[in-house]
Parts: structure tokens; sequence; C-alpha cells
């Protein structure tokens, strides 16, 4: 309904229209850069605490934009989740992070590799979700044990039940599950306790203030007791000093993850990293 005077929209700002102009614009073109498989993914290693040694990495898509330069998968993951494109999207990450794995794993000669993909709360409104990673690993031929689904609380969250039945399908493939971001979220101890989970990812926003902050060191110290109660491993995200490295191993932290040890960063570069084989 056009406004009084001039045809004005009522509550019209052009930012607005521009917005959305701007995301369909690039709901089109993500649409096209997977089909055309532009797409790429990244690789973080994630860190044995004890040893430095690379046991696997953390997959991480990548958007090259051919004008408007390396999109972050901040800007761009929404817009999938919100059109649906996330389940072709997070299909794809996941065969390409499997059979990545199983190519690195092989020219290592056969030394384990475990690799983590992030699934969207999105997928698992798929009620075929736990059938489509089965026929990744079968296609690719990626060991179960080798692969971590990564997902944050939200999953646990809502569509509990349903969501619950598709966790216990996964599980039953063999895979390890992770929460992700842990510690930002809602989830109760109830919740976790009845979740076939089996690694908590401490968000990086903790391990930031390790050190500075007594409460958030109290707090990550509390995540891994946690963890350890409940027979979880515990993974921390974000490590860019030493600092937080000797806080979070004195916890008894497990793996870690962080620029201190490495970026995520292109598939030669971890390919060499892990072949390599030695401490980052
Ligand atoms: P996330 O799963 O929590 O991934 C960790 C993010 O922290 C990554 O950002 C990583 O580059 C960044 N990071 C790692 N170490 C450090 C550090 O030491 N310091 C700092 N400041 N940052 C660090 P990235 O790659 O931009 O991804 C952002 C988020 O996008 C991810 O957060 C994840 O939620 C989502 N995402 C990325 N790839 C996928 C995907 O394939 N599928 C889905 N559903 N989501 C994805
Ligand atoms: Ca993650
Ligand atoms: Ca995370
Ligand atoms: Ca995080």
């Amino acid at each position: 309904a056009k406004a009084a005077g001039g045809g004005v929209y009522a509550g019209y700002r052009p930012q607005m229209r521009d917005g959305l102009i701007e995301r369909l614009e690039l709901e089109s073109d993500l649409r096209g850069a997977l089909e055309r498989g532009e797409l790429r993914l990244h690789y973080q290693p994630t860190v044995d605490l004890a040893t430095h040694e690379v046991v696997g990495f953390e997959a991480l898509v990548r958007w090259p934009h051919p004008t408007r330069g390396m999109i972050n998968p901040l800007d761009f993951i929404p817009i999938a989740e919100a059109t649906g494109l996330i389940v072709p999207l997070g299909r794809w990450v996941l065969h390409e992070a499997c059979r990545q794995a199983v190519e690195w794993s092989r020219a290592a000669g056969g030394r384990p590799l475990k690799m983590s993909v992030n699934v969207s709360v999105r997928q698992f409104d798929q009620p075929d979700l736990a059938e489509t990673v089965a026929a990744v690993l079968a296609d690719t031929g990626m060991a179960a044990d080798l692969l971590c689904l990564e997902m944050t609380e939200s999953v646990l969250m809502t569509d509990t039940e349903a969501n619950l039945e598709q966790l216990v399908r996964l599980k039953a493939l063999g895979l390890t599950l992770a929460i992700d971001d842990f510690g930002t979220g809602y989830s109760s101890l109830a919740y976790l306790r009845r979740f076939p989970v089996d690694t908590l990812k401490i968000d990086r926003s903790f391990v930031e203030r390790l050190g500075v902050l007594a409460d958030d060191t109290a707090l990550t110290d509390t995540i891994v007791r946690l963890g350890k109660s409940l027979g979880m491993a515990t993974v921390a995200e974000g490590i860019e000093e030493f600092g937080q490295l000797a806080a979070l191993r004195e916890m008894g932290c497990s793996y870690a993850q962080g620029y201190y040890f490495s970026r995520p960063v292109p598939a030669a570069e971890a390919g060499r990293l892990f072949m390599e084989g030695a401490p980052v």
C-alpha cells in the first residue's frame, strides 16, 4: 500500500531493499557455485594436547566468489539454512571431507585420520540424514569411527524427540558426535546425559579469556570435568596463546584447535601437515 504523499512506502528504507536484493543475489550465486563445484574446504588440525600431534582435521567450507572475494561461512551458511540449500551443501561438505580423509590416510600408509564435519540443525529436519551419511561412508570408504559430526546445542533443544532419534540412528553407524560451541547454548545436564554425545567442544569465548578472568577459568575447568565425569572427550576451540594451551592441558583437556597450532588451511597444505606427521 502506498503511503500518502509522493509514492513513498511506509517504513521503506533503501537499505532494506538493498539487503533483500543482496540476499537474493547471494542465494542464486550460492546455488550456482554449489552446482558448478566452486565451493572449497579448508582444514584446521585437531591436536593432541599431550603430544601436539595432528590427529585429524575439522572441515570448514569456503566460498571463493568471483566478484566479492572469499565469503566467510558466517555470511552464507545462514542463507543456505534459510533457503534449504544447506542440505545439498552439507552433503557435499561431508562427501568431500570423507573423500579427502581417506586419500590422505592412504597416502600416509593407513595412519588413521579423524575428520570432523559441521552439521546444521536444519539437516536434522531431513528424515534420511542417517541414510545420507551411511551412503557417503560407503561411497568414500571412510571408516565410520574416524568421522565426527559436530552440531550445536540447538539440535538437543529443538525437536528434541525427533532429533534424539536421528542421533541414535547416526550413532548406530559407528561414528562420533560432538557438541560444538559448548557452553554458549542452553542445554542442560539432563539433555547431555540422554543424548549419545561423545565429545564437548569448548567454545572459543571461554578459551579466549582463560587466565584473564578467574570466573572463565573456573567455567572452563568445570566443562572439562563435566566431560570427564560423563565419559566424554573435550576439545578446546580457538587456542591462540601458549598460556591458554598450558591452562587447558593442566585441566586435562584432551584435544585442541586454534591459530596457535594452525589456521584452517587449504587441502594441499593440510595434506602436507598430516603427511609430515610432526608435532605442530
Ligand atoms: P565453528 O564450527 O565453531 O568453527 C570454528 C571457527 O573458528 C572457524 O571459523 C575457524 O576458522 C575459527 N577459528 C579457529 N581457530 C581460531 C582461533 O584460534 N582464533 C579465532 N579467532 N578463530 C579461530 P570459520 O571457518 O569462519 O567458520 C565459522 C562457522 O561457520 C563455523 O564455526 C561453523 O559454525 C560454520 N561452518 C563452517 N563450515 C561449515 C560447514 O561446512 N557446514 C556448516 N553447517 N557450518 C559450517
Ligand atoms: Ca565446528
Ligand atoms: Ca565451534
Ligand atoms: Ca565457537
